[in-house]
């Protein structure tokens, strides 16, 4: 398998490192050498908060770019409006999931969508449809929310997640992804993948009402970390509708000058190489190596695969689309897996379940 291929990713070099994309950061740089003792001491996920440097003599290399410690005030900051929302108007802002078929990681992302909007005081409903559900079925249950004027939730999703399985499974090749995408009310399109958000995304001077989630988290993550983006070079790797597209029009309205690597990219180690960014989204562990990554370079990994892992408890990890432990030698800053953009995806959701909810009922 192509993702086990790349599964292993050792370092073997070690290189100096230069700074040039990030100015005063407004988080304390934790280094990416943490993160690795981390990994090797805990099986915890994205927990690194606690961890302090250590005054061990391995060099400090790169920032780790922390996508649990960006997320959080933003989540703090979601859990006072919403009670403030429920005091001042008394409505709660609400998130539906449809969720058709069961496979693992849709049902996983689910599961921190709910826990997630719990956390922040958010109405979270889940609707699970058989995985042999008819499209109509599907959207009905779209219609359901996007006509009641009494439900408050959101919904979203179904679409990539139906997106999803659809490449996975033979049971909803018999759904069109279009036309899911097409029913969901855009004022309920909290995760942006309706065409038309899409198309005010990549037109000059429209705003769309929602932008989506991951790529969302990813131009927040280059923020907070202060990483300057105008002028600079950007390459996207994966040119999908729900993140590299969207994310490579976010750099591109940033005014970076973005190149986008997909499948038939010719010589992608090379164009990777001329990049001050790099946002990786193609769902192969490990493809971005250190060679690929220029001296400073700022590095977000939203690529999260499945892997066997007989260690863990529960028999797989998840491995990014960048090989960690070399690009910690090469970059300036690196985002981790998990911990880095995962976090920043939730917590965009969240913000974008709020905005509707306001907007909806005209309340600021
Ligand atoms: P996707 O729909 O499968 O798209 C993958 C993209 O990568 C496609 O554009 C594809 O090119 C390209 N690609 C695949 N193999 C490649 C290769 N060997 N060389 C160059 N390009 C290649 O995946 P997605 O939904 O965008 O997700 C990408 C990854 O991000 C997955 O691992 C997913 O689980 C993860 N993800 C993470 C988050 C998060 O919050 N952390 C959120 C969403 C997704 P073509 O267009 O030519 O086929």
């Amino acid at each position: 398998m192509a993702s086990l291929m790349f599964a292993d990713c050792s370092s073997s070099t070690t290189s100096r490192i230069i700074h040039p994309n990030i100015r005063n950061g407004s988080f304390l740089p934790r280094r990416c050498i943490d993160q690795l003792r981390l990994q090797t001491t805990t099986s915890g996920r994205g927990c690194a908060l606690s961890i302090r440097s250590s005054s061990s003599p391995t060099p400090v290399v790169s920032t780790l770019i922390d996508g649990s410690a960006v997320a959080k005030p933003i989540r703090d900051e979601i859990r006072i409006q919403v009670s403030r929302m429920k005091e001042t108007i008394g409505v709660v802002p609400g998130l539906a999931v449809i969720l058709v078929g069961d496979m693992k990681d849709s049902a996983r992302y689910v599961r921190n969508k709910k826990k997630a909007c719990e956390s922040v005081g958010i109405k979270s409903l889940v609707v699970r449809l058989p995985e042999d559900s008819s499209e109509k079925d599907v959207l009905k249950s779209v219609s359901g929310f996007n006509d009641d004027p009494f439900c408050p939730w959101n919904p979203c999703s179904a679409a990539s997640t139906i997106g999803k399985q659809k490449k996975k499974s033979l049971y909803l090749y018999h759904m069109d992804e279009q036309n899911i995408l097409n029913a969901v009310r855009i004022e309920k399109d909290v995760d942006g993948f309706h065409p038309l958000n899409m198309g005010q995304l990549a037109m000059r001077e429209r705003e769309p009402l929602f932008i989506p989630c991951t790529p969302k988290g990813c131009i927040e993550l280059l923020h907070s970390y202060n990483v300057e983006i105008r002028g600079k070079r950007a390459v996207v790797l994966g040119r999908s509708n729900i993140v590299g597209m969207p994310a490579a029009l976010l750099l591109q309205r940033e005014d970076a000058t973005v190149s986008i690597i997909h499948s038939k990219t010719k010589n992608p180690e090379e164009i990777t190489r001329q990049a001050d960014i790099i946002i990786a989204a193609v769902g192969q562990p490990n493809m971005v190596r250190g060679s690929w990554i220029k001296p400073g370079a700022v590095v977000l990994d939203v690529g999260t695969t499945d892997v066997d892992d007989p260690d863990s408890r529960s028999g797989y990890r998840l491995v990014g689309d960048v090989c960690y432990e070399e690009a910690c030698k090469v970059a300036s800053a690196v985002s981790p897996v998990p911990g880095g953009v995962g976090p920043m995806t939730i917590a965009m959701l969240l913000s974008n379940t709020l905005t509707s909810a306001k907007r909806i009922h005209n309340f600021h």
